[in-house]
């Protein structure tokens, strides 16, 4: 029997892999056990960059986005710019489930929310609000240069939890949620709730996800560019150092390097890989049942 296992982004990936394991361990479905982790992860007030206690939009607005893929059927779903809905992974698998439809935004994802019994709430919190008063750019526009250094330290206004799964039937499921840049322009949506881009899953391909600087992303379309090196036969590693590669190759020849960008990966038969460009410092958490560990990402510049 395939032994489940579970990856997420970032050191916050840890909460999630813990509840998303233990619900493998019980045999539940790899996209039920990632969407319940990456709702831990949105229910987490500290974690400021995902679900309630996310940081805003150039304007204040908390707006999340988040997408889930079924490797088994390759049905997908997906939300973007949804305002006071907090559990918007959860929502994409309604999409998913309920609709002849992929992708739902804004008023009409909202709408769809409430239809289905989720919760109006404000997202911002005291803390969240304080941060972004303290953090926001100096003109006190919303950004016009995603990852630009007009909003201080930028490692500090993003990170989206993406969770890998593979149960015991060796199916895999994949959840990306996030509130994106923070203080982005109102109505950028980057790369997360992307099927393709910031998430592919198929269990012919092994499963995908990003996080950093959704821009540069979507660019590549990163997610199934890294499935489809794993189906032409490179390791999860491998496939996401070329992916990172690539990054790395578009940055320098728009001349904006280094691109802040990670990617991490499962193949079908569950063996990780990550990889990041350089000052990401990019680690991602791994739990094959009460084994939880955290790693750190491979770095790697640019071929010259
Ligand atoms: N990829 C996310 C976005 O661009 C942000 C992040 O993961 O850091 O919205």
């Amino acid at each position: 029997m395939p032994e489940p296992i579970v990856i997420a982004t970032w050191p916050f990936g840890k909460i999630a892999v813990t509840v998303a394991s233990k619900l493998l361990m019980q045999g539940k479905p790899a996209l039920d056990a990632a969407i319940a982790g990456a709702q831990a992860v949105e229910d987490d007030p500290n974690v400021r960059s995902v679900g309630y206690g996310g940081l805003a939009d150039g304007i204040g607005r908390v707006t999340l986005d988040a997408c889930v893929m079924d490797g088994k059927t390759l049905q997908c779903g997906a939300v973007a710019g949804v305002e006071h809905i907090r559990h918007v992974a959860a929502l994409a698998k309604v999409v998913m489930e309920k609709t002849p439809h992929i992708f739902l935004v804004g008023e009409g994802a909202k709408w769809f929310a409430l239809q289905n019994g989720f919760p109006l709430e404000t997202l911002n919190t005291p803390e969240s609000v304080a941060e972004w008063e303290k953090n926001r750019p100096k003109d006190r526009k919303p950004l016009t240069h995603p990852g630009s250094k007009e909003m201080g330290d930028p490692s500090k206004s993003h990170d989206t939890v993406t969770v890998l799964a593979r149960d015991k039937d060796g199916n895999l499921g994949g959840v990306c949620t996030t509130s994106g840049l923070g203080y982005k322009l109102p109505g950028r949506v980057g790369d997360s709730p992307i099927i393709g881009a910031g998430l592919y899953v198929d269990n012919l391909a092994g499963a995908a996800g990003g996080t950093g600087v959704g821009e540069e992303i979507i660019r590549v379309t990163g997610s199934f560019f890294i499935t489809e090196q794993i189906r032409a036969g490179k390791s999860a590693q491998e496939a996401c150092e070329i992916a990172v590669q690539r990054v790395n190759a578009t940055a320098v020849r728009r001349g904006v390097h280094p691109a802040r960008v990670a990617f991490l990966a499962l193949d079908p038969k569950g063996n990780p890989g990550a990889a990041c460009t350089m000052m990401t410092d990019f680690k991602y958490a791994v739990a094959r049942g009460d084994k939880i560990e955290l790693l750190q990402a491979k770095e790697l510049g640019p071929k010259m």
